[in-house]
């Protein structure tokens, strides 16, 4: 297999990718080595990375400090079983989360992906009522477009026609949907701005244990941004009809939307947040779910007394250890700076795409820049178009999309933006 065309023509005919086809028509490319943003491609080219691998490598590639963390503790233990035992990688990051969560946020769970996290959630959030004697609220309200994993949980509450889980609506748990929010970031919203929320509330909060939703930004369901207000206004109408609140934070956590954890744009607290993605600065997969002291002492004192979930792989030490070098990196960094001046760019950048034809709307928020097209964009004509621009991006649908690592240097940025705007005005789509 050291022959290239020969593992790449074995990956083309064998492997399933994200959302992929065993042998279809559309481009892989093979990628050998990653330093800073750039991507080395098996031909010796070099691609400035838009995507942060879809959120997570906020610190870009192959980072000394990170590797460094990951080596020490792979020299003590790269893992152990966390039923019964534990270890300091483990319970020096669940002490720093609680740290930098909202206050209220006090025991941690962790699993090994974000979708588990949500799942892990939706759990929780049913043991609770059921210990509280509420045996009834087994059901969750969401809002639509929005993306919460490809799990059978998290798929039941995906955006039903956005969420790409439509053909397996028949064997999921059916949801009760709100319409997605109208009044978008930076405008206010009152209360009628939440009535189909309010209605379903109204209606149901009798069979729902909780509201789930991404805080301000609904990432893989459309990359919508929204007022602060509407979840100002779900928190009060979770609390009025007696749900809880669970925040999917797994795309909008550390950083990415100007503030550490978006829910902080609306001053906001959940009962349960789930992080993911860039926890470990995309160097491993490790999530977690945390709760209120008021939810994790039901759960403890109730029947039967244990919370009834526990992964294989549950906090893994190489992850632990990852994640809790990537927070000391981005903490130490001046990352609100590098956001601020990521966002200047961005507007600046893709500012251009606002005059063509062809696109829709242009909206930027923190590190993430969306440019959405009229159109769904052919990915088999588009894709490589980016790739000889020298730089990677991956649009989805409509949506063609930046969210660079925070360390990416102004000349790069533009170089990205750039690209976007070229390949946007010049490709029939
Ligand atoms: C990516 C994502 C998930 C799922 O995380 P995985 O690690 O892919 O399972 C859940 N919620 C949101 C908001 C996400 O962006």
């Amino acid at each position: 297999m050291s022959d290239k065309s020969n593992w790449i023509d074995f990956d083309k005919q064998h492997i399933w990718h994200p959302y992929s086809a065993i042998g279809a028509d559309l481009p892989v490319y093979p990628v050998v080595g990653a330093e800073g943003v750039r991507l080395r491609l098996a031909d010796g080219r070099e691609l400035i990375d838009g995507m942060s691998s879809w959120w997570c490598a906020i610190h870009g590639y192959n980072h000394p400090g990170m590797n460094r963390a990951i080596k020490a503790q792979l020299d003590e233990m790269a893992h152990i079983m966390f039923g019964g035992l534990t270890h300091p990688p483990a319970a020096k990051l669940a002490r720093k989360l609680v740290e930098i969560t909202p206050a209220t946020l006090q025991s941690v769970f962790f699993s090994d992906s974000g979708s588990v996290s949500v799942e892990v959630a939706m759990k929780m959030a049913i043991q609770y009522w059921h210990d509280k004697g509420i045996a009834s609220k087994q059901r969750f309200l969401t809002i639509r477009k929005g993306y919460h994993g490809d799990t059978f949980g998290a798929m039941s509450v995906c955006d039903p026609e956005t969420g790409m889980h439509s053909l397996f609506t028949d064997a999921l748990i059916p949801q009760f949907f709100a319409d997605a929010p109208t009044c978008f970031y930076g405008h206010p919203c009152n209360r009628d701005g939440a009535k189909s929320m309010e209605e379903q509330l109204r209606l149901h909060h009798e069979q729902i244990a909780a509201v789930i939703l991404e805080p301000i930004v609904q990432g893989a369901g459309g990359m919508r941004f929204y007022s602060l207000e509407y979840l100002q206004e779900v928190r009060r109408l979770c609390d009025q009809y007696g749900v809880l609140l669970i925040l999917d934070e797994i795309a909008t956590g550390f950083g990415r939307t100007g503030k550490l954890f978006a829910c902080e744009h609306a001053d906001v607290t959940p009962d349960i947040m789930c992080v993911g993605k860039s926890l470990t600065g995309g160097y491993m997969s490790l999530a977690a779910t945390l709760t209120t002291e008021e939810i994790s002492k039901t759960i403890s004192e109730g029947d039967p007394g244990l919370f009834m979930h526990g992964p294989t792989f549950m906090a893994n030490p190489l992850a632990c250890s990852a994640a809790l070098a990537s927070l000391d990196l981005l903490l130490d960094s001046p990352w609100q700076d590098r956001i601020t001046t990521i966002e200047a760019g961005l507007k600046n950048g893709l500012a251009p795409c606002r005059e063509l034809p062809q696109v829709e709307e242009v909206r930027v928020l923190g590190a993430i820049g969306v440019v959405e097209m009229k159109k769904p964009v052919d990915m088999k004509s588009i894709q490589p178009c980016f790739v000889e621009a020298g730089v990677w991006v991956r649009p989805f649908g409509k949506l063609v999309y930046l969210m660079p690592p925070f360390i990416i240097s102004q000349a790069d940025l533009e170089t990205l933006t750039k690209a976007v705007v070229d390949v946007v005005e010049k490709r029939p789509m």
